[in-house]
């Protein structure tokens, strides 16, 4: 399998240099050369199938032989064998044709952990293979952050450095970073919101030289090989609910619109995904493009899912790449636009195919407290608020009665607790991985939203 970038200027690259590279040279981030596609009984086949070979079954295209299929099935088990819960990413009812697909099982309890996990190991095996190191520099709006340390702490080859915004995540995400005591993990608090972590993580990268003397690499959603592995929970809960016989749709609540890009590789792979309704809290760029065609920036809010303060939406590039017919030129050209004018407007057809297979809806925090507080009381489940957004979004969607829609549970409520305090008027109990950062001593600098500063702080800290 190889990648091309999708502003169309920087090398087609293999698995092992995709794994790597995170954002393309060119500014644009990589996507496979053509879509593999898995048969109707190579679908049904999975029927049964443990997560980690349904995941071994769904990368192996992309992986395109660099590692062999056992040493990746074996990889994949070892990833998900420390999760909390036999079925890794279980489906549970909360309606007559409505689910919630729990991706909080892993060590951080939320959904990154499903990729991540993968993914540290797959560094781990490619910078042994080629005697190599990395620094890893990422930003996080609360999630990723913990993630991310989580599947690379100890590891020789690594250093990693997580930007994230001073004051705007929740205790509980900032404690899940800043108290990992390796000596290989770093933790930067910018004052700034995640959009400014995220343009000086892309700065650090457009920074050539300071990007090959440190040997850069990415681990935020930017990274395709995270966007593969997450197709598997897709996968998974297609053919537990039926495909390839029964079409399915899915609501995510979204962000930076990694999570569901993943949706759309899964349905370019064969999975029956009818439809995908994105959730956004009032940081809605993505839900006022699709009402209205025209994507404008507006400042970020602070809101009781700060894992989706986002407004630029870094892989939504990805769709549009697919959607302009793969023109990386016409891609590029947009995308300055929007970098200058903070808006563009994109073209009828281009549109109309979006239009074919999202919806978006929004969901406020007053709104996201009474889901939160309703799903309680009807189902007995406790929900974080990123599930909330994307459950109410299902909830809104006209689609046939008959068919399932799957909300992605993208959070732990223990996470959330001040939210779910909000709505039912108690705390969520904290599992015992999170008793345990409560309590711990944090470790983190404070920095201004300073490119130099940053770049010094982290030449400064890389092992040699
Ligand atoms: C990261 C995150 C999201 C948003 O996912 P994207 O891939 O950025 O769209 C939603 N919910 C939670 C809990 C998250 O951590």
């Amino acid at each position: 399998m190889r990648y091309v970038s999708t502003r169309g200027q920087a090398p087609v690259l293999g698995f092992e240099d995709v794994l790597l590279a995170g954002l393309a040279r060119d500014g644009g981030l990589y996507v496979p050369e053509v879509w593999p596609a898995l048969s109707a009984v190579e679908i049904r086949g999975l029927s049964g199938k443990s997560y980690a070979e349904t995941a071994t079954k769904v990368l192996v295209p992309y992986v395109g032989g660099a590692l062999g299929d056992d040493d990746l099935r074996q990889l994949l088990t070892e990833a998900y064998r420390g999760f909390g819960h036999a079925a890794v990413a279980p489906l549970k009812q909360i309606g007559p044709r409505h689910w919630l697909l729990e991706l909080f099982h892993g060590p951080t309890l939320a959904f990154k952990d499903y990729a991540l996990q993968a993914v540290g190991r797959l560094f781990d095996w490619v910078l042994a293979k080629r005697g190599e190191r990395v620094t890893i520099v990422g930003a996080t709006s609360g999630d990723t952050g913990s993630a991310a340390i989580e599947a690379c702490r100890d590891r020789a080859a690594i250093d990693i450095f997580i930007l994230f915004p001073k004051d705007r995540v929740s205790e509980v995400q900032r404690r899940q970073m800043t108290t990992v005591d390796s000596a290989n993990v770093h933790c930067i608090a910018l004052d700034g919101t995640f959009d400014d972590c995220q343009d000086m993580v892309k700065a650090m990268f457009n920074d050539q030289g300071f990007r090959d003397r440190h040997r850069l690499s990415a681990v935020n959603s930017i990274n395709w090989v995270r966007i593969a592995v997450q197709i598997a929970y897709y996968a998974a809960a297609a053919v537990a609910l039926g495909a390839p016989d029964r079409r399915i749709a899915f609501a995510v609540p979204t962000g930076n619109f990694g999570n569901v890009f993943s949706a759309y590789a899964a349905r370019r792979m064969g999975f029956p995904i009818e439809r995908l309704i994105l959730g956004s809290n009032s940081n809605d760029i993505l839900t006022r493009f699709l009402a209205s065609a025209e994507m404008s920036m507006a400042p970020v809010e602070p809101t009781l899912s700060p894992s989706m303060d986002i407004q630029v939406s870094s892989n939504f590039e990805r769709l549009l790449f697919e959607a302009l017919g793969r023109d990386g030129s016409r891609v590029a050209e947009i995308l300055r636009r929007f970098r200058e004018d903070r808006r563009f407007r994109l073209e009828a057809a281009a549109m109309g195919q979006i239009r074919g297979l999202f919806e978006g809806h929004r969901l406020d925090d007053a709104g996201t407290v009474e889901v939160i507080r309703r799903v309680y009381r009807e189902t007995g489940e406790l929900i974080d608020p990123h599930t909330a957004i994307g459950v109410a979004a299902a909830e809104r969607s006209r689609l046939d009665p008959g068919m399932p829609i799957v909300s992605l549970a993208t959070a732990h409520p223990a996470k959330f607790a001040d939210a779910i305090e909000r709505a039912v008027g108690f705390r969520p109990k904290l599992p015992e991985r999170l008793a345990a950062v409560m309590g711990a001593k944090e470790r983190f600098q404070g920095m201004p939203n300073d490119l130099e500063a940053v770049e010094a702080f982290i030449a400064d800290r890389v092992r040699s």
